[in-house]
């Protein structure tokens, strides 16, 4: 599911909590905002690599 809402990329610097909006920009700061929606899948998963050397020695 796709969201369209959208968090101010600079919340964590410039605002106490973050600033929810569905413009492209922080409505209160004018940073860029980013979509809130978590990636389907992460390439830089720090437990890709134990999963796929488990899955290897199963199949042994
Ligand atoms: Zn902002």
């Amino acid at each position: 599911m796709k969201s369209d809402i959208r968090v101010c990329s600079a919340w964590h610097d410039v605002h106490d909590r973050p600033v929810y909006t569905l413009s492209e920009t922080c409505p209160e700061c004018g940073a860029d905002s980013e979509n809130t929606a978590p990636a389907p899948f992460d390439p830089t998963d720090p437990h890709g690599e134990y999963r796929r050397a488990l899955k290897y020695r199963n199949r042994e």
